[in-house]
């Protein structure tokens, strides 16, 4: 979720010395604040690791598997829109295997050297985490796959007409390959990964479990029905819960609230223009814009991006699979188009703006 900026924070209807604590709360520490209890809040073992059972139960066999030949793990292909725990998941796997990870994200690999510097040095079944991975360059990919397969790298000595190519061994490994779009991933490299695990949004009841898992970690108590009504406004992702119950915890702490109620919860979903589904102003503005710009679509991701102020990878990373999963929006060949659905949810009349096509 984008981070509020100072002015995006509706403050209106409080008195002045009320208004300075929130800010002072909601702004300076934030960020820092956020890292640590991103941190805390990780779950290490399978026991933790809440929801996503079918993932959980195929991961617990092919551990206990590998763990009674005493072999490296089978490599793994993560996918799931962001914050649905697959870094969480990586680290989980390293414990249960108990052997070591090592983590990277693709867009920091730069060379080949950097890459050949990472698996030269893991350790023996040790886990291999690479997030981003359909950002990795072509030729560090050609790299990965002799490494996955054969468990060795090409590396040329020397240069020009001395040059000579010679195959290194590496331990054996784990890959694990984390993405959020599974689509920009080649063949060649998805090919090469034994098993494949795709996590969706979790459903309420399991945001439930994870709500009630980090309220005790971080000593805040909630009404069942607090509970239930905050598990409907993190869009099915434990990050967002998480990220949620921090900030509600600041509007408790400002309000001298002990134990948090649905009123407290309703309230500040209302100060951070999240309504019922969890939808942000920004998922409102993309649906309104397709409708009243576009006739409902097809618009292009870019050019919609634009009209909406937003990066095309947010767009698509964050906004995009989420209003799909609500049943809001589709993805076409042509661009995106806007359902009957979101018609409802803002209250327009579907032949309003449909007849007017495009502005631009
Ligand atoms: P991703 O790598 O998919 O973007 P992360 O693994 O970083 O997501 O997860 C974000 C946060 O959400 C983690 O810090 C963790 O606290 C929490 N989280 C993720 N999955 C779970 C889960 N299944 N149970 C409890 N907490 C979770």
């Amino acid at each position: 979720m984008p981070k509020k900026k100072k002015e995006d924070i509706d403050l209106s209807g409080i008195d002045s010395t009320e208004k300075e604590n929130l800010k002072k709360i909601l702004l300076a520490t934030r960020e820092e604040d956020d890292v640590k209890s991103e941190n805390i809040l990780r779950p290490m073992c399978f026991e933790d690791f809440l929801g996503q059972e079918k993932a959980k139960e195929n991961l617990s066999i092919f551990i206990s598997a590998a763990k009674s030949r005493k072999e490296a793990l089978d490599h793994i292909f993560l996918v799931s829109p962001p914050g649905l725990g697959k870094t969480t998941l990586a680290g989980v796997v390293a414990h249960e295997m108990n052997v070591p990870i090592k983590y990277t994200s693709a867009p920091v690999l730069e060379k080949p050297k950097d890459l050949a510097g990472i698996l030269a040095n893991l350790e023996d079944k040790s886990i291999f985490f690479v997030d981003e991975i359909h950002r990795l360059k072509p030729q560090l990919e050609e790299m990965l796959y002799i490494a996955m397969e054969d468990f060795k790298i090409d590396w040329v000595l020397g240069a020009g007409t001395t040059a000579r190519t010679v195959r290194l061994p590496l331990p054996h490994f784990t890959l694990i390959g984390a993405t959020t779009k599974a689509g920009k991933v080649s063949s060649p490299l998805y090919t090469r990964f034994g098993i494949t695990v795709r996590m969706e949004y979790y459903p309420h009841n399991e945001i439930e479990l994870i709500i009630k898992r980090s309220a005790r970690i971080l000593g805040v108590s909630f009404t069942e029905d607090a509970v239930k009504k905050l598990s409907f406004c993190a869009r099915g992702t434990p990050r967002i819960a998480n990220r949620l119950i921090r900030r509600i915890r600041d509007f408790a702490d400002v309000r001298g609230v002990n134990v948090i109620d649905v009123n407290l919860i309703e309230e500040a979903m209302k100060r951070l223009e999240i309504d019922k589904n969890g939808l942000e102003a920004q998922d409102i503005r993309i649906l309104k814009n397709i409708i009243e710009i576009y006739g409902g679509g097809p618009v292009g991701a870019e050019t919609l991006a634009i009209s909406v102020g937003e990066s095309v990878q947010t767009l698509e990373d964050f906004y995009e699979p989420y209003l799909i999963q609500c049943g809001f929006l589709n993805r076409t060949p042509r661009g995106r188009v806007v359902t009957d659905r979101a018609y409802e949810l803002l209250n327009i009349k579907k032949d309003f703006y449909e007849n007017q096509g495009t502005l631009f």
